[in-house]
């Protein structure tokens, strides 16, 4: 792959997390279930917001629920 190619593949990247985060935003109460393209994990289980991760630099912690429903904080 050339060079250009990579930085095209970046760009549009970039420009999926901005959407998501939009939308994740804009549709908050409906997209609790939708999966984040970051980590793959539920918008709803981030830590602290409940929002998506905004690039692949910056996987979010998030919340784990025990079978008892105790939430924990784990780190990516
Ligand atoms: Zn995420």
């Amino acid at each position: 792959m050339s060079s250009m190619d990579e930085n095209i593949d970046k760009r549009a990247r970039e420009l999926a997390f901005t959407l998501q985060s939009l939308m994740a935003e804009v549709e908050y109460q409906h997209n609790r279930h939708e999966r984040c393209i970051g980590c793959g994990k539920k918008y709803k289980q981030h830590y602290p917001d409940g929002l998506p991760c905004q690039s692949d630099d910056e996987i979010k912690p998030y919340y784990k629920r025990d079978r008892w429903g105790n939430l924990t904080i784990k780190n990516p």
